[in-house]
């Protein structure tokens, strides 16, 4: 069964085809792919509207994704609001710089990265599925791969910044893989 991924994020598309290890489309393949406004309350409820836009246009069995990164000191900021924390098509300089401003003094460090995933099947059953990694948040910048918060978040277990892993490791280690490797468990049987 062939699934379409609700993302125009090419580099995104590859890592959860790699982590799934089946063919997947993403909104790269398809003609007129629809703009999605991710405009929900929840990860969950982003999820499940991108998969329900894409399941509704293509009629193919759809998954939708939402991530992002919770503070327990900021009370789950920045949340749904992770890509947009520092303003439109934020670098991750600029949404590190914010998030330690706003940490400044703070002893209280721990954080989650959240990923959830929503399937869409052509006979409109659903599901949902989460993946979290807790960790810290440190109190400056280090390592250099990655995206968004990576150079500010050390995992829980591990001493380094998901930006000073390498990239292969840490996709076997995140929020990401662990969602979508349940995902692999429930597509495959
Ligand atoms: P989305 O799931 O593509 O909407 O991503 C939401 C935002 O959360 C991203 O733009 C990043 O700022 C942040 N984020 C999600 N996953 C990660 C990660 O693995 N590392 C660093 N930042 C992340």
């Amino acid at each position: 069964m062939k699934f379409i991924l609700a993302t125009k994020n090419k580099h995104k598309a590859q890592e959860i085809a790699k982590i799934l290890g089946v063919e997947i489309l993403s909104l790269l393949d398809v003609d007129n792919p629809p703009k999605i406004i991710e405009n929900k309350k929840t990860f969950e409820g982003n999820a499940l509207k991108k998969a329900q836009v894409v399941i509704k246009k293509y009629n193919l069995p759809a998954m939708g994704d939402d991530s992002g990164l919770m503070v327990d000191y900021l009370k789950g900021a920045p949340g749904i609001k992770s890509a947009r924390y520092a303003g439109p098509n934020p670098t991750k300089e600029k949404l590190c710089k914010k998030l330690l401003k706003n940490m400044q003094g703070a002893k209280k460090r721990s954080a989650k990265f959240v990923c959830c995933v929503a399937i869409a099947w052509p006979d409109g059953k659903t599901k949902i599925i989460k993946g979290e990694v807790r960790g810290r948040i440190i109190n400056e910048m280090r390592g250099q791969h990655g995206f968004g918060y990576d150079p500010v978040f050390v995992p829980l277990g591990y001493s380094k910044t998901f930006a000073e892993m390498k990239p292969s490791f840490k996709n076997k280690i995140s929020h990401r893989a662990k969602a979508f490797r349940k995902v692999k468990q429930l597509i495959l049987c």
